[in-house]
């Protein structure tokens, strides 16, 4: 009990709070999915325990109070706000609760009708014998803030209906919004004047309405849709008028023919199956609509069963707004596990507890690394906002401060890998922390787990499970140990028969066939990925060329088309690693061939060029160059493709020439071939 009783505090508090910066600042300083969910909490709480409600709780009212700078004013019919389905269990829930109070039996189909919920901003307009006469906001339901002058200039509110008898009084509920062309176009002008940006299109709207100078509401330009329509009992149509409505989708038409925008997605629905059908339609059909939606509005069709239904204390029982799927949520972090990769990084890992996000449910999202884990300030108990926006891997984006436990902990990295227990390193300048013990079980398992791959060596039937227990187990120790494994012990790990043992033993083997660039991609090495594995295993056709290079001279390496000082680093490092050295001998050992097969070097002889820049031209050198050796400049014209000769002829594209040029230059100025120095040399080499 107590426990709930802070807990309920806790979150009035911070409800109110963002309450107040939604309605009344036009600047929330919350998510809107979140601002949900913790309300839901709440109203959960509340409703277990009746007596933590309090005067002031956020579920006790509608929106904000009216702000300040606009006369208030009580509405003639009060506006109220909706309840809210997260799901289709909820409206499942909704429906079923709605059929006990109107006294049918569990399953009866009533006729409902399907609006799109405009993200907006509700106004109640009046109408005088036809004439608009006051238009507001919702305000908290009872009193909202007067803006008809403002309202005037939405050319979708008629300023007099369309009837031949108008009723004395009308009453028009609808959504004002902005178009998302127009709000980005209104933050643009915001931001080139250096003001706050709105935080969307309904904040906009909200602000926009708010203005003190109608002129610039009208150059906001924006619109309006009707969907709720009061009349006075006692009206009756003139001729031509349309009848009066006994149905939402009746009312629907009445307010077109009296000339308002009527948004025209809304539909009839015959049952519960036709809403979720019709849920199904707009959760991928807004995306092409030109304004904002966050749902569907089901309403029941009869106004009389409407009537009927009534109301709770702040929404319609006769209506409920189906939310589409969240990308945010907040939930509570159970606990900050580490993954080790196979470069040995470590990334932290938030585990929380499961929320449902963009349609899947959510229970681990990642924090990066130990910058970000220092900049979230995450404590252990934290409640968090995690984002999953469609496939984009899930996230923490904030912690909420205000509900963090008394006490808690501040959260940060280990000192010591969770896997193996050595103490991590962080390198400056890097952002990753990493284990640096090259037998870390995480790290092999990763190194193993990116050789088989499939744009490495492409070994089917050896899944991570199986890695697991094999590294676990101590049988394998290094990629090459891999190929010494038999049928007869793989077939007795668990989840493995004879017959998946001796086919990962022949894939295991087949796989030494695969060309030297996936071999060099398959390493691991950092920065050598698929492309540059590639463009790498080109310019270098064996692991010892490469060795070579990377040992004595790096720039040979940097020097190859789309490979900085960076790779050729990371290469230096690896290759001067025992560990590695020994990996490669038992490769070959192996039958990795370990470089290009003739027909891959004839076929990349033979490239276009379009990574070589060099392709098809013929150098000579003569001289000494003031930087590079005979053998480094000659390395890196075939590096990029060219070639080098020993003599000067008219098909020599260009002469290198250094310092003590002899015979060879004067030939080529005989012949009226190019003459490059070093400088220029090195231009054609970068394009
Ligand atoms: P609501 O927006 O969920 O639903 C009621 C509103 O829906 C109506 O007032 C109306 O404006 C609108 N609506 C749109 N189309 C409609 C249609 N066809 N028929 C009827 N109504 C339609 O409820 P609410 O009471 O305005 O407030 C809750 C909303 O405000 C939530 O979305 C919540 O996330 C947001 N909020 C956010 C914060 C924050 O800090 N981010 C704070 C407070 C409220």
């Amino acid at each position: 009990m107590s426990s709930g009783l802070a807990r309920a505090e806790e979150l009035r508090r911070l409800l109110n709070r963002a309450a107040h910066a939604y309605y009344v600042l036009d600047a929330p300083d919350m998510e809107d999915p979140v601002y949900d969910r913790l309300y839901r909490e709440l109203l959960d709480l509340e409703t277990a325990q009746p007596e933590l409600i309090t005067p002031d709780s956020p579920t006790q009212r509608v929106g904000g109070a009216p702000a300040e700078g606009f006369e208030s004013v009580e509405h003639r019919i009060g506006l109220l706000s909706l309840d809210n389905a997260f799901s289709l269990e909820e409206l499942g829930a909704w429906y079923g609760r709605l059929l006990k109070v109107l006294d049918r039996e569990p399953g009866t189909p009533l006729e409902m009708v399907g609006e799109l919920k405009i993200d907006g901003n509700a106004l109640a307009l009046s109408y005088d014998h036809g004439l608009l006469v006051r238009a507001a906001t919702r305000g908290d339901g009872e009193r909202g803030e007067e803006i008809t002058a403002n309202v005037r200039t939405i050319r979708t509110v008629p300023t007099r209906l369309l009837l031949a008898h108008p009723p004395a009084w009308v009453e028009v509920r609808g959504e004002a919004l902005i178009p998302d062309a127009t709000f980005a176009a209104i933050n643009a002008e915001r931001e080139a004047r250096g003001e706050a940006l709105f935080a969307n299109p309904r904040n906009a709207c909200a602000g926009t309405l708010r203005q003190l100078d109608p002129k610039v509401v009208a150059s906001r330009r924006l619109d309006f849709f009707a969907y709720t329509l009061h009349l006075p009992d006692d009206w009756h149509p003139g001729p031509g008028d349309p009848a009066r409505p006994t149905t939402q989708a009746e009312a629907l038409d009445w307010l077109q023919a009296a000339g308002f925008r009527v948004n025209p997605n809304a539909a009839r629905l015959a049952d519960l199956t036709a809403v979720e059908a019709f849920f199904a339609q707009w959760d991928t059909g807004r995306r092409a609509l030109p304004y904002a939606t966050d749902g569907v509005v089901v309403k029941l069709n009869n106004l009389r069963l409407q009537a009927d239904a009534g109301f709770t204390q702040k929404a319609p029982r006769w209506a409920i707004a189906l939310k589409y799927a969240a990308e945010e949520a907040p939930s509570k972090l159970l606990r900050l596990a580490c993954q080790v990769g196979r470069t040995g990084a470590v990334t932290p890992v938030a585990e929380f507890e499961p929320v449902p996000l963009a349609g899947t449910t959510v229970s681990r999202a990642t924090l990066h690394n130990a910058d970000r884990l220092a900049e979230l300030d995450l404590h252990a108990g934290d409640t968090i906002v995690v984002r999953k926006a469609g496939e984009i891997i899930p996230e923490v984006v904030r912690v909420l401060p205000e509900l963090r436990p008394a006490g808690a902990v501040r959260l940060e990295l280990p000192l010591v890998c969770p896997e193996c227990g050595s103490g991590l390193v962080r390198e400056e300048g890097e952002a990753a922390t990493r284990c640096v013990n090259s037998s870390c079980p995480a790290i092999l398992r990763g190194a193993l787990r990116h050789w088989v791959s499939k744009g490495a060596l492409d070994v089917d039937g050896l899944g991570a499970k199986l890695i697991e227990q094999l590294v676990d187990k101590g049988l394998v120790g290094s990629i090459a140990d891999l190929y010494g494994l038999d049928g007869a012990l793989l077939a007795s790990l668990e989840r493995m028969g004879a017959k998946s043992a001796e086919n990962l033993v022949t894939a295991l083997a087949a796989s030494k066939a695969q060309p030297w660039h996936r071999q060099l991609y398959g390493l691991g090495i950092h920065h050598v990925g698929e492309v540059n594995a590639k463009a790498l295993a080109k310019a270098f056709p064996s692991a010892a060329d490469l060795a070579t290079a990377a040992e004595g001279t790096p720039e040979l390496i940097s020097a190859v088309y789309g490979i900085g000082s960076e790779i050729a680093q990371s290469l230096q490092q690896w290759f001067a690693t025992p560990a590695n050295q020994q990996l490669l001998t038992a490769l070959e050992q192996l039958g990795f061939s370990l470089a290009a097969r003739a027909e891959e070097r004839a076929a990349s002889a033979g490239s276009d060029g379009a990574e070589a820049p060099l392709a098809g031209q013929t150098f000579v050198l003569t001289g000494t160059l003031p930087n590079l050796s005979r053998s480094q400049a000659q390395a890196l014209i075939e590096a990029a493709g060219g070639k080098v000769s020993g003599s000067v002829s008219k098909k020599t594209s260009y002469v290198v020439a250094g310092a003590e040029a002899g015979s060879k230059l004067s030939k080529a100025e005989a012949l009226g071939v190019a003459v490059l120095d070093e400088a220029g040399l090195q231009e054609l080499l970068e394009p």
